[in-house]
């Protein structure tokens, strides 16, 4: 937000002639202003009156997904940026890779730096704030973070060349956050002849695939198979889930499937075969091009360091709809209330294997198999 007050000063270190700062030198450097509506960096501001700083946090959808921490000090921006986002917890400290000071016009930019630009990709702000500087030495920073998101106390310091770690030194803003658990495994559901009847079961189509639980935690995706199995290395499209969560922190039950080019599920057995065999990266990303799948999620198991797991069915789903999951490989496929024996003919008319029927007030039992959930398999 441009603040009239907040005048143009000339400060030492500008050129007299030229106005141009060097502690900017290098922000310039890395930039073409031709091509990148990113300010220019041509000249400093001075800070504010007072002690308290400014700071934001923008989010940058970049070649990898990051959050640059930017600190008003001395007329420039000290920049961070963290591959992870902020630290919840004082037991977890995050990389924060130190960058070049930005100019100050930077702190609530937002926008889009185009492709094959230097930090090509969308940014927006994630927080803001002020910040008070507790202590600055030579690789260590300490401050206070006060956010509309992030409270709190936080250490910077330098561990080798241009990277830092940020550790929280108060405890959580929210004392009963958890780290999402390792080993959760996905609901089981009994056999049936027919789906069940009545308006307290809702019905999805049963889709063919691998079944999965995906867990994003800043921005970084882990797909775990019913059996264990680490799913994430054949499946490098389905990862990018990770850019649309962000800092989300989610637990999601659904099923890994192979698509056309259209993008709908494909129904014949073994049409997601290949890309289940493909254990690295390039050679998933190889397959992808011509085998695509995509994840459709159907529960939500964890949100935001809190299991979900014991709220009705319809809460969750609430909660899963709410996500708004929509990209080109992952998706929340609809349900139905009632009627299952219509989806069981939609289902036979796809080619689809049969049709999940889930009763809308039951919890959700990792691991585990209920009468809640119900599974009419179809024989072809
Ligand atoms: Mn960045």
């Amino acid at each position: 937000m441009p603040d009239p007050s907040r005048r143009l000063v000339a400060v030492r270190s500008v050129d007299a002639v030229t106005g141009v700062d060097d502690r900017l030198a290098e922000y310039r450097r890395r930039r073409d202003f031709a091509r990148t509506p990113e300010p220019s960096g041509d000249r400093r501001e001075p800070d504010p009156p007072g002690d308290r700083r400014r700071f934001s946090i923008q989010q940058h959808d970049a070649t990898r997904l990051h959050w640059d921490l930017r600190l008003e000090h001395e007329g420039v921006l000290w920049s961070w940026a963290m591959p992870r986002g902020v630290p919840w917890s004082p037991d977890e400290n995050r990389l924060a890779v130190r960058t070049e000071d930005h100019p100050m016009q930077y702190l609530d930019w937002q926008g889009s730096i185009p492709a094959g630009e230097y930090g090509g990709g969308h940014m927006v702000v994630w927080d803001h704030g002020t910040y008070d500087l507790v202590e600055h030495a030579d690789g260590k920073v300490k401050i206070v973070l006060d956010g509309g998101r992030v409270q709190g106390r936080f250490a910077l310091f330098r561990t080798r060349g241009r990277d830092w770690m940020i550790h929280r030194m108060d405890p959580p803003q929210d004392p009963d956050r958890r780290f999402v658990p390792d080993g959760l495994r996905p609901m089981g559901a009994v056999a049936a002849e027919q789906p069940p009847e009545g308006d307290g079961w809702a019905h999805e189509l049963r889709w063919r695939g691998a079944r999965a639980l995906l867990t994003n935690e800043g921005g970084r995706v882990t797909i775990v198979g019913a059996d264990g199995s680490d799913l994430g290395p054949p499946f490098p499209e389905v990862r990018r889930i990770g850019r649309q969560l962000a800092a989300v922190e989610t637990v999601l039950d659904g099923v890994i499937v192979a698509v056309d080019g259209a993008g709908r599920p494909r129904s014949e057995p073994g049409a997601l075969d290949r890309r289940l065999g493909l254990s690295s990266d390039a050679g998933a990303r190889r397959v992808a091009a011509s085998d695509p799948a995509a994840f459709l999620a159907v529960d939500l198991l964890w949100l935001e360091g809190h299991p979900t797991w014991d709220l009705a069915w319809a809460e969750r789903r609430t909660l899963l709809e709410e996500l708004a999951l929509d990209g080109p490989a992952w998706r929340t496929p609809s349900v139905h209330r009632g009627d299952g024996a219509l989806v069981l003919v939609a289902a036979r008319d796809q080619g689809l294997p049969g049709v999940v029927s889930k009763w809308i007030d039951s919890p959700y039992r990792c691991g585990a198999t209920t009468d809640a959930w119900v599974e009419t398999v179809l024989t072809t």
